[in-house]
């Protein structure tokens, strides 16, 4: 297994209840390092580019609105396998459906306010970290 980067973000309904040290505690405790972090309030147009993947999903709109609707901490976690840990960490979807000890199982409010983002491939891992964060704002 590799040592990779993936992009992360504490959506607006968590940021709302002060639950970003809690989260980043969950990373640190599975050995995910925060690399590079930021608190920002993206506007829509932000929003609806970083989502544009999505933009035929009867919820685009909606989302987007919502991501751009608070504030949001957007990182660089960097570990072993951590694309694919940190969808471990965050737990499905919906939190209804995820696993007991998830992110999403114990702060998500709703499939849409589901408290964190994950990068899902490599390749999304590199176009996604690169909408927020240039490389001397990386530090491993
Ligand atoms: P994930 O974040 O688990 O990778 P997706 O990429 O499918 O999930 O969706 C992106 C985001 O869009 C989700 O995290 C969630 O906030 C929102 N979303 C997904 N499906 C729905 C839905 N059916 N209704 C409302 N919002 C949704
Ligand atoms: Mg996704």
């Amino acid at each position: 297994m590799a040592v990779e980067r993936t992009l992360s973000i504490i959506k607006p309904d968590a940021t709302a209840r002060n639950l970003t040290g809690q989260i980043n505690a969950r990373f640190e405790a599975a050995e995910l390092r925060i690399v590079a972090q930021k608190r920002i309030r993206m506007n829509r147009e932000q929003a609806d580019m970083f989502y544009a993947v999505h933009k035929e999903r009867a919820f685009y709109g909606d989302l987007c609105e919502f991501m751009a609707s608070g504030p949001v901490v957007v990182q660089v976690l960097e570990g072993e396998d951590a694309i694919a840990r940190n969808r471990e960490l965050m737990g499905d979807t919906n939190p209804a459906n995820a696993d007991e000890g998830t992110i999403r199982k114990d702060f998500g409010e709703s499939i849409e306010a589901n408290s964190v983002h994950g990068s899902d491939s490599p390749e999304t891992a590199e176009w996604e970290i690169a909408c927020f964060f240039s490389r001397i704002e990386i530090i491993g």
